[in-house]
């Protein structure tokens, strides 16, 4: 065995960065090729928290930053803006991953599973069928919950044929029935009440960078858009600071409503009459409504990375 390598999803970690760390460690334990171990980068959330209790499994330790020559394996993303401090001097033994490839590059070969799922979770259950390993109880409801949360119970349009032979399965051998855990877990993602406009804007941030030009697509989920908007003044009072603070061209926070499949994003910034064009939409008070949409990755940051 080598040195112990440590497996972590991104910044502001989801559901499927903890689950997918969680279930890569059981992998590797069934494969004994590696000695690895699941990390996290920030504060579980509260929807993957209802995952955990469910199981009554803990989060994996917290990973503040890497030092040169660390072994690392990075789930649900590759942009080193996204990833532990340090990452840039870590070994980088594998990425796996449903993502676009962007800033991110290794000075060593290395395993890179990409595919354009939904779920990261989707191509670990595939790697269990590959490689011939039975899924247990426990890993099929980490499987099933990323699955869930990444498409939103199959309504994004992220999901793939995929995500749903996956899910199907993982449903039987997780013995629950996918739609009433998956919408108790999705909404207790969604109470927001006790977190300050600062905690609110970063719960699921996502730091982009296009050839030098920084911006932030942050996301919450609700099952009100007017609740949220409520506080519309405070966010954006958050979102200001943070464009100071890091020298923003612009931040978009979408607010999505997971039982219509709608957002309302709020943009600032300099650069904010890019979501005008990118959506073909105006900006009044800040905000737009964007019918139809869920998805940050394929339907948000395609769309404004081409205008920005
Ligand atoms: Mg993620
Ligand atoms: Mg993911
Ligand atoms: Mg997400």
């Amino acid at each position: 065995m080598e040195e112990k390598i440590y497996i972590f999803g991104h910044k502001n970690p989801d559901t499927d960065s903890i689950c997918s760390s969680l279930v890569s460690e059981i992998l590797d334990k069934k494969n004994g090729w590696k000695d690895t171990e699941a990390r996290r980068l920030g504060n579980v959330n509260k929807e993957t928290q209802y995952v955990l209790d469910y199981l009554g499994i803990e989060a994996p330790a917290l990973l503040e930053k890497v030092e040169e020559g660390q072994g690392v394996a990075l789930v649900d993303h590759n942009e080193f803006n996204q990833s532990v401090e340090g990452i840039e001097k870590a070994k980088i033994w594998s990425v796996t991953d449903h993502h676009r490839i962007a800033n991110f590059e290794t000075s060593e070969p290395l395993y890179y599973t990409a595919k354009p799922y939904g779920c990261t979770c989707t191509i670990l259950f595939e790697e269990f069928k590959r490689l011939g390993h039975e899924i247990g109880k426990k890993e099929a409801i980490l499987m099933a919950s990323a699955i869930i949360s990444d498409t939103l119970l199959l309504k994004s349009p992220t999901t793939t044929e995929y995500d749903k032979k996956a899910l199907e399965e993982l449903e039987k051998i997780a013995g629950i029935n996918v739609n009433e855990y998956g919408l108790e877990m999705l909404k207790a993602g969604t109470n927001l009440d006790d977190f300050s406009a600062n905690e609110l804007i970063n719960l699921d941030a996502k730091n982009l960078d296009k050839d030098g030009t920084k911006f932030v697509i942050a996301q919450v989920n609700t099952v009100s858009i007017d609740d949220v908007l409520k506080r519309q003044a405070e966010l954006e009072e958050a979102m200001r600071k943070e464009i100071e603070e890091k020298g923003l061209k612009l931040f978009v926070l979408a607010i999505t409503d997971i039982l219509n499949s709608n957002s309302k994003i709020i943009a600032l910034g300099e650069k904010a009459e890019t979501v005008e064009k990118a959506f073909d939409v105006k900006l009044e008070n800040n905000t737009a409504f964007l019918p139809g949409v869920v998805s940050r990755k394929k339907q948000i940051l395609p769309n404004i990375d081409k205008n920005i």
